[in-house]
């Protein structure tokens, strides 16, 4: 962890329900990255927006991603090459705008005599990579046996033939989420609520009712806009079915990926790596800080989708996984330092119908029940400023200005306090909890540990004073803002 520089917002107390206007020019469900994204690309156009959540921003899916900005090498089967040279270019893009939030790794993709792709093959996938990224990746090389040995050394020696190394890159997911908020919301007419509800939708021609609920208080609210969008994610479907004014049918495929982040000593890798399951998957194993992050998995569910972890048996293929590339290294539940799970927001379109899981398509759809009420579903993490931007667009023109996509360009203003990369030990004080606590939207005591100091459990740990004795010198007066008991 390393501290950023002190926040600039201007918004030093946090806004509650019975706080916020009467109406607003957007109201944005869902804060989430592709919300957030939205957000901050109305409150840059000058609009009065709200975006609220109904738990803490970025808390679900986009706190549960494999924390990749990426082209996505395995969709070059799928020849999805637009996709990909999107992504790429997001990806160069947000290297640029918030280098202290992510940064470029090569990864490393293996090749065994039973792989489905020889060495040559591969060369060819990660030219192609690279031409999508317009060169702006670093250039691919290859690695033959020995050299690939040398750099992993506890790797299978059995049928190993070389592997690949093309760049990506490695980001916090939550950090990106929230920072994106913090820079909406540098705008004075923008504001944002964590922890509120949508709960009922009612279209009036021209305005739009949302009735809201504060899920902490239970005070409830119904405030008006001109127009809404609703980005939920995999909580789409299940809202839109509840809501009797919005003309709706299912259109996601729920597919749960879960990760796990293990102890960093068990594994001698210091790049992250791409492995090929037996069954055809692919599994990352990312190093990064003090742990190294392994996943995922794709299976379909119907368990609920908020607030999800890993099956006893996701958590076992996971380490069987990597158990099979590192023979030697008895990777078991002992090294687990902590797991999570999320659902991937996939839609079920006609081209997809009928595709696995793996091979459903990544890109994003819009829906327009009725003419304010914009409905954005699918996508992936690395493209959501693109993704909103069509939404975004038809939206400011609505209010006869002008839309200028490159406004989102811009570097984010805010930085959170505590920043994500960094090994050494650093000092954390109580002061500084004070100032997340107020300037960063925390209501329990859970955002404040896991979303603003990355702090899942002892294990991911990074300063020289442990949380409990900081969190004890923290005066009443903040303390009694937070709600301290687990919060669901
Ligand atoms: C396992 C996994 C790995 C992934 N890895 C990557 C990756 O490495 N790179 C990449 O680019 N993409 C990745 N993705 C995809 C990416 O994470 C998602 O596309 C993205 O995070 C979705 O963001 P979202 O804003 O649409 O959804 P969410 O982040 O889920 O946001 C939706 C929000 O809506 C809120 N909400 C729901 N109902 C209401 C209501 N009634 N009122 C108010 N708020 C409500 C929820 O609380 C939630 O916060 C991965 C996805 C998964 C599942």
């Amino acid at each position: 962890m390393l501290f950023g520089l002190p926040p600039m917002g201007n918004q030093l107390s946090i806004p509650k329900i019975n706080q916020i206007d009467d109406h607003y020019d957007v109201v944005i469900v869902g804060a989430g990255i592709v919300g957030a994204g939205i957000f901050r690309d109305l409150s840059l156009h000058g609009l009065k927006c709200l975006l609220i959540d109904k738990k803490d921003f970025g808390s679900q899916t986009s706190q549960s991603s494999s924390k990749m900005l990426h082209g996505g090498i395995r969709y070059l089967e799928n020849f999805d090459f637009g996709l990909i040279w999107e992504a790429l270019h997001e990806k160069n893009l947000w290297l640029k705008l918030a280098p202290h939030l992510c940064y470029e790794d090569a990864f490393y993709l293996p090749v065994f005599k039973e792989s489905a792709k020889p060495l040559w093959m591969l060369k060819i996938g990660l030219f192609i990579y690279d031409l999508l990224s317009g060169f702006q990746n670093t250039a691919h090389r290859l690695l033959g046996k020995k050299a690939t040995k040398l750099e992993i050394p506890s790797i299978k020696e059995d049928g190993l033939k070389g592997a690949g190394i093309y760049y990506d890159a490695i980001m916090d997911d939550v950090k990106l989420t929230l920072e994106v908020i913090y820079d909406g919301l540098q705008e004075a007419h923008a504001q944002a609520l964590n922890y509120v509800e949508l709960e009922r939708f009612t279209n009036k021609d021209t305005i739009n009712d949302l009735q809201l609920k504060d899920c902490i208080t239970g005070t409830r609210r119904t405030i008006t806009c001109l127009q809404t969008v609703m980005a939920l994610g995999p909580f789409a479907d299940n809202f839109l079915m509840s809501q009797p004014n919005i003309p709706w049918s299912p259109k996601l495929y729920p597919s749960k990926g879960s990760h796990l982040w293990i102890n960093k000593s068990v594994i001698d890798i210091k790049h992250p790596m791409v492995l090929n399951t037996i069954d055809g998957r692919v599994i990352f194993v990312i190093p990064r800080n003090n742990a190294i992050l392994v996943g995922t998995t794709e299976l379909e569910t119907k368990e609920d989708f908020f607030d999800m972890s890993p099956s006893k048996f996701e958590i076992q293929y996971l380490l069987d996984s990597l158990n099979e590339y590192f023979p030697n290294k008895n990777i078991n539940h002992t090294h687990i330092l902590s797991n999570f799970s999320g659902i991937r927001p996939l839609v079920q379109d006609e081209n997809s119908r009928g595709e696995s899981l793996k091979r459903t398509s990544r890109v994003h759809h819009n829906y327009q029940p009725f003419s304010n009420l914009h409905i954005i579903l699918g996508g992936k993490y690395t493209t959501f400023r693109v993704m909103g931007q069509e939404i975004s667009r038809t939206i400011v023109q609505s209010f006869n200005k002008v839309f200028n996509s490159s406004l989102t360009k811009r570097p984010l203003r805010q930085r959170s306090i505590v920043l994500p990369f960094d090994n050494l030990k650093k000092d954390l004080t109580s002061m500084d909890l004070e100032n997340i606590i107020q300037k960063e939207h925390v209501r329990t005591l859970e955002d404040l540990k896991i979303r603003r100091l990355g702090l899942r459990n002892s294990g991911h740990w990074n300063f020289s004073s442990s949380f409990e004795e900081l969190y004890s010198n923290v005066s009443e007066e903040i303390k009694s803002n937070l709600i301290e008991a687990e919060f669901k």
